[in-house]
């Protein structure tokens, strides 16, 4: 059985879109921490939260084995790790608690701008670069559409420059990227944010507590905001 602990641990992005937002959100949940920002981990001062500084990848993995009790990361991550794990048969093993109102994307295909869009028919047989291939392979079989999916870790809108793919699957915020390698936006994948996900099934001990009080401040915070 797993051990208990009376510290709740949240990971977040260590650096990148997420980390700042992340850190000022909990902060403003009134949590404070010893260490400096370029430390792996914070240790909560004002209340036993503490912080591991992470790659956002990693985040439902840490949740999955326990190592972690929260943590804060793009919908678009979580989404793609849990439906990997299901494709595997494994069971569910995080969900997300709350949205929390920044890191907002679209997981989007996205096709060379000559091409004259109709609708996901049109993708049979072509080879879609992706960085997730999961979310991307249930998308497509929802839309009966067989076609062949390239898993790359980067630099994904080259790949059609490149002759790696015919088009892409990717985040999209602004669409600047996709117009400089003339791509453009035909479907929608996923409406994506930050999210503050959580183990699929409730802790029994002094982190339960925590957990709750957290959850309150939260919904406290986005109250005053709206
Ligand atoms: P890490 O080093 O932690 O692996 P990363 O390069 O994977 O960093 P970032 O680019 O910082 O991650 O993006 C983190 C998250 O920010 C994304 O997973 C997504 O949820 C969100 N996001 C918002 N807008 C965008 C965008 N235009 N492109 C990519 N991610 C975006
Ligand atoms: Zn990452």
């Amino acid at each position: 059985s797993a051990p208990t602990r009376d510290r709740l641990r949240i990971a977040i992005q260590k650096s990148g879109r997420l980390a700042d937002p992340a850190r000022s959100l909990l902060a403003a949940c009134g949590l404070s921490w010893r260490q400096s920002r370029d430390k792996l981990f914070c240790f909560g001062e004002s209340l036993p939260v503490d912080l591991l500084l992470v790659r956002d990848d990693d985040i439902p993995g840490l949740i999955a084995d326990g190592v972690c009790d929260l943590g804060v990361v793009g919908l678009n991550e979580l989404d793609e790790q849990a439906k990997a794990r299901r494709q595997l048969g494994l069971a569910d093993a995080y969900q997300p608690l709350r949205g929390l109102g920044f890191g907002q994307c679209r997981l989007m295909i996205a096709v060379p701008e000559e091409w004259d869009w109709q609708g996901p028919a049109q993708l049979a047989g072509r080879r879609i670069a992706t960085s997730y291939p999961a979310i991307l392979a249930a998308w497509l079989k929802d839309k009966g559409v067989d076609a062949q999916v390239v898993e790359l870790s980067g630099s994904v809108e080259i790949a059609p420059k490149l002759g790696t793919a015919d088009l892409i699957c990717d985040l999209v915020s602004s669409g600047a990227t996709l117009a400089a390698n003339q791509l453009k936006p035909v479907e929608t994948l996923l409406d994506s944010e930050a999210v503050l996900a959580g183990p699929a099934h409730a802790l029994d001990d002094a982190r339960a507590g925590l957990m709750a009080m957290l959850l309150r401040r939260l919904d406290g915070l986005s109250r005053v905001q709206d």
